[in-house]
């Protein structure tokens, strides 16, 4: 029989009741240090205060009243992620393929409304994830997604992650964008060398593309700075965000520049929950928390512990692990057996994480973790290391 919840996940059997901060607690009353923050989502952690307070404000006063009228919550969100990087414009939306699809769009309507109605592909990475929507995959471009869902959305074409020539020589007349994931993320932490960035931004320009990075996972000041390519110096011309927008809030965004958003137009593009005031109260609190003095300073130096103790502990047991590699609080580590049990173990020690591809284990703590419950999860680590050896 197929259970009534279909049975899309390979769950584990755990079942939380209540999260506090960086805590989780299951029904039976055990408690687990929250390294997988739901897939990088819970960026605050569990029931900040100044999050529940926000919401269930915004709860007592309007829930929806659709994108028919204007939405004060939005233009207050807007405003704060437009003033905090390259994007003139935001469109709402309520996740990160959602997002993506945005991004997708905007990159063909860009062309069509510049005259080029034949600049539709999209040059993306192997080893990609966007989502799981029909475009999504596509652009994700891996077999295990797309297998038994064909006909796949035409119009992506993929080169290894990393290579220029490959990307250069995939450009045609057709092109119309770029798109990729400052660290690739579900594929298995897979940081793109700053310079590579830098040459995607180059070669975008000397192409007449469009520039797209997916920050669904590394934004929201996952690895250190609010958006991963600042550290390379660089901006997009269209970028996605979810997941840590919300702090657990389902919303997605979609930012651009003036010049990429140019073909959206009233009735090009819409979404009937996307940017309700519930999700928009929260991300307000959200943004008006992460641009404190000293939030991102925090995240810095508490992921540089982070790494060197997770660095110390792999160097420790060279037999159980192989390799330390992420950028910020998105660290991943690969163990010598399968990831899936490697996360089982260090769940049964307490600590929750999440795989990746390439048999990573990703270690993504909320960015308000301190330097104890860092302790904590190296300790849990070394331990759960040592009873693999
Ligand atoms: C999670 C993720 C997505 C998809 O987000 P959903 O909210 O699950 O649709 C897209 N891109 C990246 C990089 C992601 O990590």
């Amino acid at each position: 029989m197929i259970p009534v919840v279909m049975p899309t996940y390979a769950r584990s059997d755990l079942a939380f009741e209540r999260g506090e901060g960086a805590y989780l607690f299951t029904m039976d009353g055990r408690r687990f240090l929250d390294f997988a923050s739901g897939v990088a989502v819970n960026a605050l952690g569990h029931c900040h205060p100044r999050l529940v307070k926000a919401l269930a404000g915004q709860a007592a006063k309007v829930w929806h009243t659709s994108n028919l009228y204007r939405v004060p919550g939005q233009e207050s969100v807007a405003a704060k992620l437009v003033g905090q990087s390259f994007a003139d414009t935001v469109f709402f939306c309520n996740s990160g393929a959602e997002a993506l699809e945005c991004c997708i769009k905007m990159a063909r309507r860009y062309h069509f409304a510049a005259g080029n109605p034949q600049r539709t592909r999209i040059i993306c990475a192997e080893g990609a994830f966007h989502g799981r929507t029909l475009a999504t995959v596509a652009a994700g471009g891996q077999k295990k997604h797309l297998e038994g869902f064909a006909p796949a959305v035409d119009g992506f074409d993929h080169v290894p992650f990393g290579n220029l020539n490959a990307l250069r020589a995939a450009i045609t007349e057709e092109s119309a964008a770029i798109l990729v994931e400052p660290v690739q993320g579900e594929g298995g932490i897979v940081p793109g060398d700053p310079d590579y960035l830098r040459r995607l931004r180059a070669t975008a320009d000397e192409f007449g593309l469009l520039l797209i990075f997916d920050e669904v996972q590394t934004g929201m000041g996952r690895t250190g700075t609010l958006f991963a390519h600042e550290q390379a110096g660089i901006a997009p011309d269209i970028m996605g965000l979810a997941k840590g927008l919300g702090g657990g809030f389902p919303v997605g965004a979609c930012l651009a520049t003036a010049k990429a958003a140019s073909g959206m137009v009233p009735g090009t593009h819409g979404s009937t929950f996307g940017g309700n005031p519930l999700a928009m109260a929260v991300a307000d609190e959200v943004m008006t928390i992460m641009a404190e003095p000293g939030f991102l300073d925090h995240v810095r130096a508490v992921a540089q512990k982070l790494r060197t103790g997770v660095e110390e502990a792999a160097s420790r047991f060279p037999d159980v692990i192989e390799e330390v590699r992420g950028l910020g609080l998105m660290l991943g580590f690969k163990p010598r057996m399968p990831n899936t049990d490697m996360v089982a173990r260090l769940a049964a020690n307490g600590l929750l994480s999440v795989g990746a591809g390439d048999n990573m284990v990703r270690l993504l703590p909320p960015l308000i973790i301190n330097d104890a419950q860092v302790d904590e999860a190296v300790g849990i680590l070394a331990r759960t290391f040592g009873e693999v050896k």
